[in-house]
């Protein structure tokens, strides 16, 4: 591994809010370069610098129409613990260790991946910073460009400013007009009107919705939500505009989590609320995809992204949840790959 991004949803496995069997490894934005493939592997060889995305079968009706993300053994795949076999690849002598975390468990030196989840990185790219790409990064910019598939022209509200609202932000930037992003913290606000927000909007200011129909009186047609914070998906529902498209990106912390909208409402605006895995991203055509727009400099997602070595990665936990990172990858070795 040459780096791995720090997600939510594997602090989220070490508060216990998802299951998985501990002990484990987690970690599932990882990239590095690719020691030995094992009996009929094709798409990669050793040598070969990858990033790791998220596991599916290949097999069921989702994978086969390219949807990936809606794989009907998504569960088994990522989060059970365990390999194809039904045993875990990793052990701590004759312990078993929860492995196989996203199809790759790679908050390590090395990592067990699958041939469908990992995808080839051209030159051209700091290879430790590609990881995040298979996971965040492609969660918001995908929510955006293939889920909602915002045209140019248009307009978006993005709640909350860290690496998802921030990669939703960049790629909105490639064409919409109006893009406002809510978020409590100035530097992150700050930073989204530097990565293409037209409009950054602070909570405590006031009412959510009134601040946005100050700025667009009809409302939004798009919005992305990373919070999944039940007042602030009616704030959002209350600044769409007619016909109002609502993305949801972010993953409560309490699963049994529900919302309540005046049904109504919804009709008679002719609203519809999405929800959204990784962007509706197929790791294989979209990866490539965003890292072409890296390379030509319509996509900043390193702008997000802070390294720091992999030994530090309680400090890097610690300053992610005081907002002074927004995306923590850890690094390996010197790093610059
Ligand atoms: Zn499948
Ligand atoms: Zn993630």
């Amino acid at each position: 591994m040459a780096g791995v991004g720090l997600c939510h949803t594997d602090l989220a496995v070490a508060h216990g809010h998802l299951p998985f069997p501990f002990p484990s490894v987690v970690g599932h934005e990882g990239s590095g370069t690719v020691v030995a493939v094992g009996e009929g592997v094709t798409k990669v060889a050793p040598g070969d610098r990858v990033a790791a995305s998220f596991n599916s079968c290949g097999a069921c009706p989702e994978c086969l129409a390219g949807s990936p993300v809606y794989c009907v053994r998504f569960m088994e795949l990522n989060f059970s613990g365990v390999g194809g076999a039904g045993t875990t690849p990793l052990h701590d002598g004759a312990a078993d260790v929860g492995g196989n975390f996203f199809g790759q468990s790679s908050f390590a030196t090395h990592a067990l991946a699958h041939e469908i989840n990992v995808v080839k990185v051209p030159d051209g790219i700091p290879l430790e910073l590609v990881g995040p790409l298979g996971c965040g990064i492609q969660t918001g910019a995908g929510a955006v460009l293939n889920s909602l598939n915002c045209p140019a022209g248009s307009s978006l509200l993005v709640t909350g400013g860290g690496s998802v609202g921030l990669s939703a932000v960049m790629a909105a930037a490639r064409g919409l007009a109006t893009i406002i992003v809510v978020e409590p913290v100035a530097a992150r606000r700050r930073l989204a009107l530097e990565l293409g927000a037209t409009h950054a909007v602070d909570p405590a200011a006031g009412d959510v919705a009134e601040q946005v129909r100050a700025i667009i009186p009809a409302g939004v047609k798009y919005a992305v939500d990373t919070t999944a914070a039940a007042p602030v998906i009616t704030a959002v529902l209350a600044s769409l505009a007619q016909q109002g498209r609502f993305g949801m990106v972010g993953v409560p912390a309490d699963p049994t989590a529900t919302l309540s909208v005046n049904l109504i409402e919804m009709q008679a605006r002719g609203l519809s609320f999405t929800g959204i895995v990784e962007g509706d991203s197929n790791p294989d055509v979209f990866i490539p995809e965003l890292i072409d727009m890296y390379k030509k400099g319509a996509f900043p997602f390193d702008r997000i992204i802070t390294t720091m070595p992999f030994k530090e990665i309680n400090e890097a936990v610690e300053a992610q949840a005081r907002g002074e990172v927004i995306k923590v990858v850890l690094v390996h070795g010197s790093g610059i790959g």
